[in-house]
């Protein structure tokens, strides 16, 4: 037995909240690899929104998209940053999303001038809170090793705390022992009941 990554325990809970059929969001594209991740969950029946500011970025997740032969639901990619989520997406998608996906900070292999920022995520974020449906999850990677991602974590981390409890259920994972700035996984569930 080995433990999960952050980024593999992110899909696995992620994955819980998307339904065959169902709707979700990759709030930060980046590469591409939890938009396919999450269009696989869905399947051809479903329905993936994705955000990146960075048209590089939408890109490289359209090639891989196109490259893999396993069955998925149709992307539709947004070059926009994700707090503008509640003016892009129409209102019928409201209160019926699985999953929202978060991978903070910036492009890899790409411009590292250009993170996402703790104001904007925090928006995002409570806007994601609306989309969600009941057993909806959010999950979100954070990195602290990069110039303002501590800030970032630390306001996504205040953010999580600040969720009333009769309506959410949430997590935190950390690498207990990592000493280089190790990535944290927060994951919110909207509770059913
Ligand atoms: N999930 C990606 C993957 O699977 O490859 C990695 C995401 S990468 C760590 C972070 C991405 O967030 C970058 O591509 C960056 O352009 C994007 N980003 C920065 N600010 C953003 C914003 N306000 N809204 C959406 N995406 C943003």
């Amino acid at each position: 037995m080995s433990l999960p990554t952050i980024l593999d325990l992110a899909h696995t809970l992620a994955g819980q909240g998307v339904e065959d059929g169902g709707i979700a969001i990759d709030a930060t594209v980046g590469n591409g690899h939890d938009t396919l991740f999450l269009a696989h969950s869905a399947g051809p029946t479903g329905q993936v929104f994705g955000f990146d500011v960075q048209e590089e970025a939408l890109a490289e997740a359209r090639r891989r998209l196109r490259a893999d032969e396993a069955p998925q639901a149709p992307v539709q990619f947004v070059q926009a940053g994700h707090e503008t989520m509640g003016q892009e997406l129409s209102e019928s998608v409201e209160g019926r999303v699985g999953a929202v996906m978060f991978n903070l900070g910036y492009l890899p292999g790409g411009d590292q001038s250009v993170t996402t920022s703790p104001d904007t995520t925090r928006r995002a974020l409570d806007i994601s809170t609306t989309l969600l449906r009941p057993g909806g999850v959010i999950t979100v990677v954070a990195y602290t090793g990069h110039e303002g991602g501590g800030e970032e974590a630390r306001t996504v981390e205040s953010w999580v705390a600040s969720l009333p409890q009769a309506s959410f259920r949430a997590v935190t994972y950390r690498l207990a022992n990592a000493r280089n700035d190790p990535p944290q996984l927060f994951a919110v569930e909207k509770r059913a009941d």
